[in-house]
């Protein structure tokens, strides 16, 4: 497992130190497609406030989400909890690698605080991995639902965990406080996990979500892959078989987008017809619901899909 520990936690410090001696990856130019449009309207900044107010970091800014105009005019953020640094280094994620912090035990107060300012109906909580802590931030990712649950008691919960690779018993401990949906996200095909995701195991993630299910049949589970990383159409039907296996409800295929020229390279723009193609091949391998096109994300139209979700499964269920 390729874990990154640096010690130097300043924010002077490189953003991803273990990318800075790699050669440069070439940038191809973005297809007309892809367009990100930039927001200055009052809404933004409101929720830009509320987000610094309560010392929150987002992953719509880490991962310098192509979205944030649009999900941010909206009051839609995605906390990304338990600090900026990440003891992963993953090829294709812009968020700070190195040694985190203690975690901020207000945390949990804010992120409620926050969720109730917003005034969200659907809210999605992510996380760093934090490979660092005994349980990998189980328990935290718990006193943050909590929290919700006391200050907004109709706002539904969307967990978009780490794998929790070797934490025993984390899995459990997080399924226990009862999310609405659970998310972990493959990324990618096995074939390209070593390149992409190389302190990840493939089938470890895929077994998570099997888990998830096996120990709440109830909960709603939800994966999600970039597409451009040179993965081949095969091994994207494969992956869905798989997570079909897993029984996962929801998948969400997008567009990867290079962060810098140290991150991997953008091998291929998908064409929006084949993300249709997409959606409707995994639609007919039985998943509730399928989000494809180039600027789907896990968190993009998290809300709308919820309700979605919960109306497929009323209907496969005839009620
Ligand atoms: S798609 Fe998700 S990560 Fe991107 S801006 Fe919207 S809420 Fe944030």
């Amino acid at each position: 497992m390729v874990t990154v520990l640096d010690n130097r936690s300043s924010k002077d410090q490189p953003r991803h130190p273990e990318k800075a001696n790699r050669p440069d990856t070439p940038i191809q130019p973005k297809p007309s497609w892809i367009r990100v449009r930039v927001s200055t309207s009052n809404e933004y900044a409101k929720t830009r406030d509320i987000v610094r107010e309560n010392a929150l970091n987002t992953v719509c800014e880490e991962a310098r989400c192509p979205n944030i105009g649009e999900c941010w005019e909206k009051r839609h953020a995605t906390m990304m909890i338990m600090g900026d640094t990440c003891t992963r280094a993953c090829a294709f994620c812009n968020v700070r690698t190195g040694l985190p912090a203690p975690l901020d035990i207000q945390e949990p107060t804010n992120v409620a605080l926050a969720v109730a300012k917003l005034g969200l109906e659907h809210v999605v909580i992510t996380s760093v991995d934090r490979d660092d802590l005994a349980d990998g931030g189980a328990q935290h990712f718990v006193n943050v639902i909590q929290a919700i649950r006391v200050r907004s008691p109709s706002t539904t919960i969307e967990i978009l965990t780490p794998d929790f690779l070797r934490k025993k018993s984390a899995l459990e401990t997080v399924v226990a406080a009862k999310p609405d949906v659970f998310n972990h996200n493959l990324e990618t095909v096995p074939a390209l996990y070593l390149k992409i995701r190389p302190g990840a195991r493939y089938f470890h993630s895929l077994r998570l979500l099997q888990q998830v299910k096996e120990l709440d049949p109830t909960m709603f589970t939800k994966s999600g892959i970039m597409v451009g990383l040179g993965e081949e159409r095969e091994q994207v039907l494969q992956l869905m078989d798989d997570l079909r296996s897993a029984d996962v409800d929801f998948l969400t295929i997008g567009q990867y987008l290079q962060p810098s020229r140290k991150h991997a390279e953008v091998k291929s723009y998908v064409h929006p017809q084949e993300f249709e193609a997409y959606r409707r091949i995994a639609l007919a391998k039985g998943f509730l619901l399928v989000s494809a096109s180039p600027l789907t994300r896990s968190s993009y139209h998290a809300g709308e899909d919820f309700e979605r979700l919960r109306a497929a499964r009323r209907q496969q269920l005839g009620s």
